[in-house]
């Protein structure tokens, strides 16, 4: 197997466990082409979106799911994972096969093939649908409580503050912090009798509504009144969890009724009292007083006594006091009674109502004086005074009725009313109101009662006056109330029955600690039930090395900053056990200040899938950290990102010292400036290139040697830029390896063209000489009686010949093989070549009769470095193949040419030519050319051995032809040195 063979396979192994997994995974998984087909579909998904796997296998995940308003940014989304911009998270709305929505959290991330490029993109999710209403319901309802117009305060089963609003806050002048944990009865101010606090406790423990009214104290000791709902919250098993207070200060109202309770008491009181301060005055000062004076002044009879009559009188009064008091005494005629003010000895001012006598005393007239203490009724008049002028202009009904139910009196607020009963003032009031006129006349109890009238609701308070033998009703419209009331109790109902069924589990916590957890939570984390969380730390459910963060985290949170909404963390269930599990917390400001409200979703099947997920990753960064190929990534200005330990390895250099550097570092310096410009080039046009041998590239290592590579580019687009991907294999090896394996290949094939050559050459130039000898001598002993002594000449003279040629032939051979060996040995020498070159025509001119050989030297010839040997060899060679291929009589020239370095020896002849395709090649072995038209015998052999001796001895040879016209064969060798 070849190694990539082996990673696809151990691939896929994992991608069938991986799928294994994901079909049992909660969250949904869907696993997609680069193209957006879908490819995976895991059995949550088909839960939720209601189709089968089958049904959408292959589509475009957006041609399925994607409400059109959002399927332009997934597909970006999409389209951003695909260039390898992962993990990322968004959400967004899935329609299910049955047309709902549903709202998806998702968490994606890409898988790559070992090519580096997206295979898949694993998108995994949670359905948020409910979670999301759930929140926005809550939202809905906080704000509700928040705003109400009344104050709310909503205690636990012990009767202890858990929430105040706003409103509560504003009315009582107590902060959420003061109130918090504590009992509502420190608001009692010790008005209203125990005895309602029994009713109304043993009301709401029976799960009933309570109404009434209380009379309570705020924070500053100022007393107020407030009428009260208080209803008990139950949970889904119908168990009281919570009680919950609606209240409205009715302040105003109690005290309209309260100045008339009192006003009328005034009344009494005064019409009953008989108790005066009486004094008797003489000239300037007090002669006695009385107790009651006393009392009236605040100063002892004692002080009194010292002090002038008028000095406890209003400065407003005083002067008239005096006067009147010293005319009276006098005998003058002042008015007996009127009224002033005193200053009494506290500061306090008084009226005074005077009835004043004088009486004679030793025969003088003092002055004697009853004096009413006025200052109540003084303030009842005033009070009266805006009274009367109070029920015309009160915006609330206020009637009055006698006993018998006849209507005294009704204020314009009224109308409505009378019009319902079709009643005027004068007229009878309905039986409704005659009984409760019966009731109140009967108890004396004030009471109030709630009146329905054309859509609106009015409170209605009786007040009996009994002495004045008729009774009062004090209306109040309050549908508003009513209404709000009834829209609290229904939008609580809603908000509870909403988050106790969510799916998810819900808590409310402030400070940290537990106000409020639902069943799903409960199960989520063992509890039973709800109450053994109250108060509780939230962090109490969170595996204890996390909770620390978390706490302050939450703390962080509900002082407004900026934390993380959204995260994973361990989860502590009441047995100890622990499972993760995701929250999302949202700060929520409530009345008395932020809490924080937390959904959390148990994620024990998501980080399995993860967890499996990761495997898979980390195999492929391993995959890529020890990849047989060495990684190197660069970004857009092609500064190294990332090397692998391969590249470590064949660069010869550390990870740290190339991070961060140019590429080109790793390249000589003679492609530095071009590569630039490719490199350049690759990033505009980043599509992938895979490996190919090209022998035009090389690699630099750190010791500056260089080594030949093979490199295989692609990108990878990230959010910081696109970063190139290059494969660098270091083929030294191989370069080597398929240079022996080549030049193995090419020898090979030479032998084998040699053998075949060798053959034919054997067979046929052998064979032909020794024919001709066999047949010679044959003749010779067959007819050895008949032949003459001429012709037995004559064949002898055929068989020499014959056995010459064979004789050259296997020279040839033998030359030809020591040469390809390079056996052959050549013995140098400064030579002269004049000699040599005359005695080898002369010799030749002897065998060749019918040619015209001619030598043409000068005198004398510099000497030559040479084998005389193998030069008489060469030149012999070459005058035979002159000979050879020029027809009878032609001429064949021998000359040369004096060089500063070499002489060249030319040998010409006037044969046939040999046409240019053929020149390159006359050197070669075995090469020879069949149409010349002259048949000749020979192995190709003869010209080979020329160039190899020649080159043998440091020269060159060369030939130039003009067909028709005779060839010029030449070799130059090397002048001798120092000579
Ligand atoms: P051979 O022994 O066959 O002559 P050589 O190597 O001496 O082998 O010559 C090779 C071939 O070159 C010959 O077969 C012939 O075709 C060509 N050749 C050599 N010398 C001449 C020449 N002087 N004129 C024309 N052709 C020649």
């Amino acid at each position: 197997m070849t190694p990539c063979a082996q990673t696809n396979d151990a691939l896929r192994k994992e991608r069938d466990l991986f799928s294994a997994i994901i079909d049992t995974a909660a969250v949904l998984v869907v696993v997609l082409d680069p193209q957006g087909q879908i490819v995976r579909f895991n059995r949550a998904c088909e839960r939720v979106t209601g189709y089968e796997f089958d049904g959408v296998k292959n589509k475009p995940f957006w041609d399925v799911f994607l409400i059109p308003e959002e399927a332009e940014a997934v597909k970006e989304v999409f389209a951003r994972l695909r260039a390898g911009q992962f993990p990322n998270e968004y959400e967004n709305h899935w329609v299910t096969k049955d047309g709902r929505r549903r709202l998806i959290a998702w968490s994606n991330t890409a898988l790559l093939d070992d090519q580096g490029s997206v295979e898949y993109i694993v998108a995994t999710g949670i359905d948020i649908t409910e979670r999301r209403q759930a929140g926005e319901q809550l939202r809905k309802l906080s704000r509700a409580v928040e705003q109400s117009p009344g104050s709310i305060v909503i205690t636990d089963t012990a009767g202890n503050i858990e929430y105040v609003n706003p409103k509560f806050t504003q009315v009582t002048g107590y902060t959420f912090e003061e109130v918090v944990g504590k009992n509502p009865s420190l608001l009692k101010s010790g008005e209203t009798p125990p005895e309602e606090y029994g009713r109304l406790w043993k009301t709401i423990t029976s799960s009933g509504e309570w109404r009434g009214e209380f009379h309570n104290k705020k924070k500053n000791g100022e007393l107020y009144w407030e009428s009260a709902s208080i209803s008990p919250i139950t949970d889904a098993h119908g168990a009281v969890t919570h009680f919950l207070a609606v209240k409205e200060d009715i302040t105003e109202r109690k005290q309209v009724e309260e100045t008339l309770r009192k006003s009328e008491e005034r009344f009494r009181k005064l019409a009953e009292t008989t108790a005066a301060g009486i004094f008797i005055y003489k000239g300037t000062k007090f002669l006695y007083v009385s107790p009651v004076t006393e009392t009236l002044t605040g100063y002892t009879a004692q002080e009194l006594l010292e002090m002038r009559f008028w000095d406890v009188v209003h400065p407003d009064f005083r002067e008239r006091v005096k006067e009147r008091g010293l005319a009276r005494q006098r005998g003058e005629n002042i008015p007996p009674r009127y009224e002033f003010k005193i200053v009494t000895k506290s500061g306090e001012e008084r009226w005074l109502d005077i009835a004043a006598g004088t009486i004679e005393l030793e025969g003088k007239l003092a002055g004697i004086v009853t004096a009413y203490d006025i200052t109540e009724r003084k303030r009842a008049e005033k009070e009266i005074a805006s009274l009367a002028k109070f029920p015309s202009e009160n915006p609330n009904p206020v009637l009055r009725l006698a006993p018998d139910g006849i209507v005294l009196y009704a204020n314009e607020a009224s109308a409505a009313l009378l019009q319902e009963w079709s009643c005027a003032v004068g007229g009878h009031a309905p039986e409704f109101w005659r009984n409760l006129i019966a009731e109140a006349f009967t108890n004396g109890l004030r009471r109030t009662v709630d009146v329905e009238c054309e859509g609106r609701v009015y409170s209605f308070v009786v007040v009996p006056v009994t002495e004045a033998g008729y009774i009062n009703f004090y209306g109040r419209d309050i549908t508003e109330r009513k209404e709000m009331e009834e829209s609290l109790r229904q939008s609580e109902a809603r908000f509870r029955s909403l988050i106790e069924n969510a799916p998810v589990g819900i808590a409310v916590a402030r400070g940290g600690l537990t106000l409020y957890a639902n069943p799903a939570y409960l199960r989520m984390f063992g509890y039973a039930d709800e109450a053994e969380l109250y108060g509780t730390p939230l962090t109490n459910q969170i595996a204890p090395q996390y909770r620390k963060e978390i706490m302050e985290r939450t703390l962080w949170r509900e002082k407004g900053e900026v934390v993380p909404s959204s995260y994973e963390t361990v989860g502590l269930r009441k047995n100890g056990s622990s499972f993760p599990f995701h929250v999302s917390v949202t700060r929520i400001e409530l009345s008395d200040g932020p809490a924080s409200i937390a959904f959390f979703t148990d994620i024990t099947e998501r980080k399995r899938a993860e967890e499996a997920l990761r495997d898979t990753e980390e195999k492929f960064r391993a995959l890529l950290e020890f990849a047989s190929v060495a990684i190197v990534i660069v970004d857009d200005q092609g500064s190294i990102q990332l090397v692998n330990a391969r590249a470590e390895k064949i660069f010869g250099c550390a990870r740290h010292e190339l991070l961060g550097h140019p590429v080109e570092v790793l390249l000589p310096e003679r492609f530095r400036h071009t590569h630039v410009g490719l490199r350049d080039g690759f990033v505009s046009n980043p599509s992938p290139r895979p490996m190919a041998a090209r022998s035009d590239l090389w690699a630099l290592r750190k010791d500056g040697t260089e080594f030949p590579v093979e490199i295989g580019l692609s990108s990878i687009e990230t959010k910081d830029g696109l970063l190139v991907m290059s494969y660098i294999a270091d083929i030294t090896e191989r370069r080597r390896a398929e240079e022996a394996l080549r030049a193995a290949l090419r020898r090979a094939e030479e032998v084998d063209q040699l053998k075949t050559q060798l053959l034919s050459i054997v067979s046929h130039e052998l064979r032909t000489p020794l024919t001709s000898i066999r047949g010679q001598t044959t003749t010779l002993l067959d007819y050895a009686d008949q032949v003459t002594p001429e012709e037995q000449l004559e064949a002898l003279q055929i068989v020499d010949d014959e056995a010459a040629r064979l004789d050259e032939l296997i020279s040839h051979l033998l030359d030809m093989s020591r040469l390809e060996a390079g056996t052959l040995s050549v013995e140098l020498g400064a030579t002269d070549m004049r000699p040599i070159l005359i005695e080898s025509v002369t010799r030749m001119a002897a065998h060749a009769p019918s040619h015209k050989l001619v030598v043409n030297l000068p005198p004398t010839l510099p000497l030559v470095q040479a084998d005389p040997r193998r030069v008489v060899q060469v030149v012999s060679n070459l005058l035979d193949n002159a000979i050879k291929f020029s027809p009878p009589g032609a001429t064949v020239i021998v000359d040369t040419e004096v060089d500063a370095s070499v002489i060249t020896i030319r040998v010409q002849d006037q044969g046939p030519g040999i046409a240019p395709e053929h020149l390159p090649h006359i050197f070669d072995r075995f090469y020879r050319v069949e149409e010349t038209g002259v048949r000749t015998s020979g192995a190709g052999l003869g010209l080979a051995i020329c160039k190899g001796l020649v080159e043998a001895m440091g020269g060159r040879v060369a030939v130039t032809s003009q067909v028709g016209r005779g060839c010029i064969f030449s070799f130059s060798l090397l002048r001798a040195q120092g000579v």
